[in-house]
């Protein structure tokens, strides 16, 4: 891990990881970030605090419905949304960064250092049985 807030994702767990999310360009390095260590106003990249970056995202939008006793019921969307932004691209550093907030950054944590538990007792599994005395 380079730091607290970034962290680069090895392509194999991003396929894992963000499974279905889209093309996927080799040049760039994949990186997560979290959400609350992004500049903003205007939103720059978390490396180089460049303003020319490309920013992924959606809007959510909330609503209440008020339903009684099965009438047709009454819809309230709010007006204004909350922009969600999902992915920063830095031409700059070639970096894709992956917004994400802590639960998430935690779990990708922990989740890495699964994988790496595995593959270490996966590396024991198939080596070589050395014999007590054996010389080579
Ligand atoms: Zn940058």
């Amino acid at each position: 891990m380079k730091n607290n807030n970034h962290k680069v994702i090895p392509q194999d767990e991003f396929f894992n990881l963000w499974a279905g999310s889209g093309e996927q360009d080799d040049a760039l390095t994949n990186e997560l970030v979290l959400a609350d260590e992004v500049p903003t106003d205007p939103i720059r990249c978390p490396k180089c605090n460049g303003t020319t970056i490309s920013v992924e995202g959606y809007y959510r939008l909330a609503f209440t419905i008020e339903q009684a006793d099965g009438s047709v019921p009454k819809e309230n969307l709010d007006d204004e949304g909350i922009k969600v932004v999902e992915v920063l691209t830095c031409p700059s550093c070639q970096i894709r960064w992956y917004v994400v907030d802590e639960a998430t950054f935690r779990l990708y944590e922990e989740n890495h250092e699964l994988r790496v538990q595995v593959a270490i007792l996966e590396s024991l599994l198939h080596a070589p049985v050395r014999i007590m005395g054996e010389s080579n």
